[in-house]
């Protein structure tokens, strides 16, 4: 929970087993304001001491109050953290833009969506029945249990702090889990927070717990620590496949929500305007800092110079400025080595033969970490701008001539996050959807996510599923139950 500010500058506390605490070391950082670059915030800088204490409290609240309360008792209080969210929804969002540099219109609309998470899992909580079989054997009652997987630790990274860490919180709880949150270095106010409201709503001491700190220390400690049972990551690909390995060390459960190359297949019977306004979407929003980003443009040949100058025309004209300001369409990028690399990764394209159409470096007249909305033609599908995440605004775009060759190209990649197919054309439209390698296909349209639809990765892209159903089951251990009925004395040795 924040305590008041200091000045212009908050001091907070880690949050561990329902208080708010300094790290054992007494270290802090700062968090910066990501509009003005100042020192907004200063949050302990913990380490594996703390990550031990708030392990242990969580293991109390799982075994003790939370995990031991039905699901009845836990839908009650996951509908009172979503009305409390909606009362607080200009606070939360106000503190997200400050500390992650989103735009405040976003982070509302995000804000929002935790509502409708904490609801939609509370839904779950009174329902997580397991099942019984009908079996050959008619002397036996069998039956599953979905039983909560225990402590899980959520590390999460700083482009949608709060939004990524609730997809993991409300699950998470309304199956009886009790949770250790590592927010990133760069964002690490907002989840704590949500820890006054979670708390205000009846969650148990110890249920919700945040080490706040530095992922070689917290969250090495926390993917190494036996006493959590899963850990549930969404970060990079190069750090998911270290928290991986370190996982499997104690066979730690695990949900990787890693990075992706989206591409956006626009055939050639697409909707122009449609398919324009979704690509500017898919790759500019949020500055590109999207793990969906739509950063693969794949056009039909016959459609690519209209489609290029209508998509860089717009992009020229994207309002660029402060986050907190309501006239803006596109904010800053979060960090100044965020900006650097996306500015690297630009120059390198180049060298490789793509031609700049818009932008392509640092807009003038604007203070702050800005990278103008970038399109890059003449991108061939080897191309590291082709192939590797610049989380940014920079859109790369490859011809094609006929379907086979737009889905070989889309599917040419590691990644597996996420993709679109723009077409008018139902029969087209599907086949094509169906033979691309992704989590997530939408068809004519870009970016919709809902509590109910699974989202997660093929191949680079992460491992398991958040949201749905399959969001809930990723936080349980399925427990068989077998009860001999007839109540005779069998033969040892009678396998039957
Ligand atoms: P990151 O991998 O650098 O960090 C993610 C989190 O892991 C942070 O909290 C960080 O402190 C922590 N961490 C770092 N090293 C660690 C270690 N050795 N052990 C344990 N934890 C460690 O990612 P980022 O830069 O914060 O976020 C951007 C990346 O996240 C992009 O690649 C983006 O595509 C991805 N992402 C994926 C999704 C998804 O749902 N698939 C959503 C958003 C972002």
């Amino acid at each position: 929970m924040p305590s008041p500010a200091t000045g212009t500058v908050r001091q907070l506390g880690l949050h561990i087993d329902g208080h708010d605490v300094p790290a054992a070391s007494e270290a802090t950082f700062t968090s910066l304001d990501a509009s003005t670059g100042e020192v907004w915030a200063r949050v302990p800088d913990g380490d594996a001491t703390d990550v031990d204490l708030a392990v242990r409290a969580a293991r109390r609240a799982q075994t003790e109050t939370w995990g031991a309360a039905t699901g009845y008792q836990r839908a009650r209080v996951l509908r009172r953290v979503a009305r409390l969210i909606e009362r607080d929804q200009e606070r939360l969002a106000t503190l997200e833009a400050r500390d992650s540099g989103r735009l405040l219109r976003d982070t509302r609309t995000q804000v929002g969506f935790l509502a409708d998470w904490f609801n939609y899992y509370a839904g779950y909580a009174d329902k997580l029945a397991g099942r019984a079989m009908p079996g050959e054997r008619p002397d036996m009652l069998v039956y599953t249990r979905n039983e909560p997987i225990g402590v899980v630790g959520a590390i999460v990274p700083w482009n949608a702090p709060l939004l990524l860490l609730v997809w993991k919180l409300a699950p998470a709880l309304a199956a009886g889990c009790t949770v250790v949150v590592k927010p990133s270095d760069y964002t690490p106010v907002t989840a704590l927070a949500l820890a006054d409201v979670l708390e205000e709503a009846g969650l148990p001491a110890g249920a919700y717990n945040v080490v706040t700190g530095f992922g070689p220390r917290v969250g090495q400690a926390m993917t190494a620590h036996p006493g959590i049972d899963k850990i549930a990551f969404t970060g990079s690909t190069e750090t998911g496949i270290a928290v991986g390995q370190a996982a499997m060390q104690n066979l730690t459960r695990l949900t990787l929500e890693l990075g992706g190359k989206s591409a956006q297949v626009v055939l050639a019977d697409a909707d122009v305007d449609n398919a324009v306004n979704g690509i500017i979407n898919g790759i500019f929003l949020g500055s590109g800092q999207t793990c969906m980003a739509g950063s693969r443009l794949l056009v039909h040949e016959s459609l690519h110079d209209e489609i290029v100058r209508r998509v860089a025309a717009r992009a020229r004209q994207i309002r660029l400025g402060s986050p907190l300001s309501e006239d803006t369409e596109m904010g800053p990028l979060v960090n100044e080595q965020q900006q650097k690399q996306v500015l690297d990764r630009i120059a390198a394209a180049r060298t490789d033969g793509a031609e700049v159409v818009c932008g392509g470096g640092v807009p003038d007249g604007l203070a702050g970490l800005f990278v103008a909305p970038t399109v890059l033609t003449g991108v061939e599908s080897h191309m590291p701008i082709a192939q590797e995440e610049v989380f940014g605004p920079v859109l790369a775009v490859t011809t094609f001539s006929t379907e086979d060759e737009a889905v070989r190209l889309a599917n040419d990649s590691r990644f597996g996050l996420a993709a679109a197919v723009w077409s008018q054309n139902v029969h087209r439209a599907l086949s094509v959807a169906h033979r691309l390698r992704a989590g997530t296909v939408w068809v004519n349209t870009y970016r919709a996510f809902s509590p109910g639809v699974p989202f997660g990765g093929f191949g680079h892209s992460g491992m398991g599923r958040e949201n749905g159903l399959e969001g809930i089951l990723a936080y349980t251990e399925t427990k068989s139950v077998w009860v001999e009925l007839a109540g005779r004395t069998k033969d040892p040795f009678d396998l039957g």
